[in-house]
Order: structure tokens, then sequence, then C-alpha cells
């Protein structure tokens, strides 16, 4: 088994040569083949030319540089594209994260496609930090069925046919093991150790939480529709829209046989604006449908994801 670590970083000058260091630490002992790699996220303190240094003296290390500060998931994704190792396990370059942690994690991998970590003592402020992830933790673990403490932690362990099948948006990297929930992984959590930042400032305030409910629409929504979304959209656009027809009906008859006059209830506004809500929403789907096949079909994407294929042909 080779191992890749991946480790965006946005100006952590002082932080990255003693992860380095005790990256080694850890890593050295297993006796396995790794690389480690470091995703600079277009840092403009001296963080790179820190890297620069270390990557001339050792050849496990590689290190990319993105041309501008694209955030963490992207730097995720292009550590991911470039990561070679059997398992790839990414983390934190502000040394909050322990490299200590990591043969945990390679031990779990063996069972399982993803292990997360879980920061079960968590060292951030409780209200601005702990708080809102709590609430998180329980909303996406609810909302996306795949039941995790702690989706904000960045040690995750990957096995590499679940990473490379995986396109991140966004700011979607925590919601990554309810992506892969998609291909129908095994995923395994296991309690790892976090520090206080000491050096470097956090990069997010409260205002990620906003995200993180909007990518959190988006994660379930592709996870249940993304290959039917008239599904999604068709039962509640007939819904509105019978709703709507029977209270037009309804007033059709009360003005046509009773002679009543309809024209300032409030109730034809209503029904007006259910049908047209109902016709909108149906036209979506099927928009939405025309979508999913452009997708699938001008890319030859498959709907499917198959684990193995046993039989004459598989060798
Ligand atoms: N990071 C990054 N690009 C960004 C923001 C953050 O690569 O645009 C990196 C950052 O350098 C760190 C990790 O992502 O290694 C987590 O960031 P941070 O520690 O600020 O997040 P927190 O731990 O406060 O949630
Ligand atoms: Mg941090």
């Amino acid at each position: 088994m080779t191992l890749s670590v991946v480790i965006p970083v946005y100006n952590e000058e002082e932080n990255v040569r003693l992860l380095y260091e005790r990256l080694k630490g850890a890593l050295d002992p297993l006796g396995k083949e790794y690389e480690i790699l470091f995703v600079d996220d277009g840092s403009i303190d001296k963080t790179l030319a820190v890297l620069e240094e270390i990557q001339a003296k050792d050849n496990r290390m590689i290190v990319l540089s993105l041309r501008r500060n694209f955030g963490q998931t992207a730097a995720f994704a292009a550590g991911f594209d470039f990561a070679r190792g059997d398992v790839v396990v990414t983390m934190d370059g502000d040394l909050q994260n322990d490299p200590a942690d990591i043969p945990k994690l390679l031990e779990l991998i063996k069972d399982n496609d993803l292990v997360s970590g879980w920061r079960k003592k968590r060292k951030d402020p409780f209200f601005t930090r702990r708080l809102p992830s709590i609430m998180a933790n329980w909303l996406i673990s609810n909302v996306t069925g795949v039941k995790l403490h702690d989706y904000g932690c960045s040690l995750k362990a990957y096995r590499r046919d679940v990473i490379k099948n995986l396109k991140l948006y966004g700011e979607m990297h925590r919601f990554i093991p309810a992506v892969a929930s998609w291909y129908g992984v095994r995923v395994a959590e296991v309690e790892t150790v976090h520090h206080p930042r000491i050096r470097g400032k956090s990069k997010y305030g409260i205002s990620r939480t906003v995200k993180v409910v909007l990518d959190l629409i988006t994660v379930k929504f592709l996870q249940s529709f993304s290959t039917k979304p008239i599904q999604f959209f068709g039962p509640v656009g007939i819904m509105s829209g019978f709703i709507g027809f029977l209270i037009l009906l309804y007033l059709s008859i009360d003005k046509l046989f009773f002679g009543t006059s309809i024209g300032a209830r409030p109730l034809l506004l209503l029904g007006a604006l259910l049908v047209i809500v109902g016709i909108q929403l149906i036209g979506m789907g099927l928009i939405g449908e025309m979508l999913v096949r452009v997708y699938h079909e001008s890319q030859r994407k498959p709907i499917y994801v198959i684990k193995k294929i046993l039989g004459p042909e598989s060798k």
C-alpha cells in the first residue's frame, strides 16, 4: 500500500516546516512508500518559499502551487488529482490535526473506503466554532443519512478510487463522506486529537454557516435526485397545480352557477398562483431531465458505479 498525504495551505508560513517534521516522524516508522503533497492555495506570505526549500531536500515531497487563492475545496481537488497513493490522507496545514493519528486511520482504511477523524475534544472557541459545528453535524448527518460526529475534520483517509471518482465544487470538501455515499462507500469514524491553533490565523468565521447550509441543500439534491430531477420537482408541481385547479374550479362554479362576483377574492389569486407555480415546477423538472441526459450521454458518464467484475472477462 502506498500513501499520499494531501495538505492545503494558505498563509501558513509559521506552520509548514514543523508540520513537515512531525509528518516525517509519523510516516517514516511505518515503512510504507509515501508522498507528502502540499497544495499552496495562493499564499501571499512566505509559505511557498518555505515549502520550496523543504522540497529541494526531499523528493518524497511534492508542492503544488495554485495561481491564486481558490479555497480549501479547490486545493483538495488539486491534491487529489495529483495524488498517486493507494490511500490518500488529508489534513489541515495549521498543526491543529496531528500527524501521529495517521497510523490509526490507516489501520481502519483496510476494512473501509473512507475513514473520518472525529475531533472529540475540539480546541476551538465554543460559540463561534464548536456550537455551529455541533448543529451542522447533526443537520448534515440527518439530511444526508451518513452519520458522522465531525464532518468538518480535515483529517480523513480515502481509498484511491473514492477520491478519483469525486468532483468537488464550492465549499464541498466537508461533504465528501456524504457525496461519496452515492458510490456506496463504507465509512468509518475514529477519534483524533485536536490542538488549538498556535500560529497563523484561522481563515474562516461564523459566515461559513450559511455556505454550509446552501452546500447541504445541493448535496442532498444531488444525492437523491441528480439522475431524476422530475421526481423532485414533479410531485410538488402536481400538488400545487391540482390544489390550484380545485380552487379555480370552485370559483368558476360559484361564478357561473350562482352569479357570485369573484374578481376581488383573494382565493382567485391563490388559485392562479398555485396553477402557475405547478406548471413552472414541472417545467423545471423537465429541463432538469434534459440536463441530466446531456450531462451523462455527452460525456458517456454512467449512472452507476461498478465495484468489481467477476467472470471470464475480468482478467
Ligand atoms: N486553507 C486553504 N485555502 C483557504 C483557506 C484555508 O488552503 O482558502 C487551508 C488552511 O491553510 C488550513 C486549512 O485549510 O491548512 C484549514 O483552515 P483553517 O485552519 O483556517 O480552518 P479552521 O481550522 O479554522 O476551520
Ligand atoms: Mg485550523
